[in-house]
């Protein structure tokens, strides 16, 4: 019987750190023993450059407008300790549809059957979360990944594009579509921060799977072309994305998250800023769980 290979789906707002995370992981998750391959759906295509020394690949659409016949080996490139690393990419600034690029890419590894031919324990999909159009729902939406872990910090904007995904989830939930497993707390570093993000994930039913701090290992490491895992294995932050990488590989039950509505989240938000600006001003000298 063939093997059940492990799909995940990483979202979150635009520079909140998805493929900072989803890089780390993959390399902690090659350093476990599994083979591993990163999919990047980020029209910026720059998923898997650090796994690459700093590297940008070929992106399989346009691989696809310059070949008539395209085959497994001119889409996959293979990083760091033996990670296959593949770009969907994107169609030219304002023209066309962005998910386009991932519908095809994955359409053509299952033709190819690259996933079996390569023996993948775990194909991870680095996926933009301004979940603007249909497109970017559809790792979640044709069930291509069955679990969803979203990268999320404590400001609004990353918890309100961690919020529509949510939605978005919960709309495919029965038909198929992934779930859940829940939030990648990134650069928490106050205690403050650590509340709000608990108390989100309190309030629409997930789970924080880990917090990550924010640390200049990662710039360092980043600025040599490298993830953390690589350029500084021996780092507190390398542990933490060994531990994440962990949880993520033994992660079995997703589950439908319970978005707020828009006017629940701007209450929420609010109630949350009157904290901060109290700790601010020194009226309070810490803070708890919002309304
Ligand atoms: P995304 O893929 O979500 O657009 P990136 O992973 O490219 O975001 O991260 C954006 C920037 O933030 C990068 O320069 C990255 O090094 C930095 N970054 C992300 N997470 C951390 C962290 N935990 N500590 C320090 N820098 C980080
Ligand atoms: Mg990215």
């Amino acid at each position: 019987m063939a093997k059940k290979i492990k799909q995940i789906a990483i979202y979150g707002k635009g520079g909140i750190g998805k493929s900072t995370t989803t890089s780390n992981i993959s390399a902690a998750l090659s350093k476990l023993g599994y083979k591993v391959m990163q999919f990047g759906c980020d029209p910026k295509s720059d998923s898997t450059n650090t796994l690459r020394g700093g590297e940008y690949i070929p992106t399989v659409l346009d691989t696809l407008r310059e070949k008539s016949s395209v085959k497994a080996n001119d889409l996959i490139f293979q990083g760091f300790n033996g990670i296959y690393c593949v770009e969907a990419g994107g169609p030219a600034p304002g023209v066309g549809c962005a998910g386009r690029g991932i519908i095809t890419a994955v359409e053509l590894l299952k033709q190819q059957k690259i996933f079996e031919k390569l023996d993948i324990d775990i194909v991870i999909y680095d996926v933009l979360g301004d979940v603007v159009c249909g497109g970017f729902a559809v790792p979640i939406r044709e069930g291509i990944a069955e679990h969803v872990f979203t990268v999320s910090s404590a400001d609004f904007m990353a918890i309100y594009a961690a919020n529509n995904l949510f939605k978005g989830i919960q709309k495919y939930s029965n038909s198929g579509g992934a779930l859940l497993g829940g939030i990648i707390a990134n650069s928490i570093n106050q205690p403050y921060a650590k509340s709000i993000v608990d108390d989100f994930a309190q309030r629409t039913s997930t789970q924080i799977v880990q917090y990550v701090p924010r640390s200049v290992t990662v710039t360092q490491s980043e600025l040599q072309g490298k993830t953390t895992i690589e350029a500084a294995p021996d780092s507190e932050q390398a542990a933490v994305y060994t531990a994440l990488a962990k949880k993520i590989a033994e992660h079995e039950k997703s589950t439908t998250p319970a978005p707020l509505d828009v006017a629940e989240l701007r209450e929420w938000a609010k109630s949350w800023a009157d904290q901060l600006l109290a700790l601010e001003t020194g009226a309070v000298t810490s803070v708890g769980q919002s309304i």
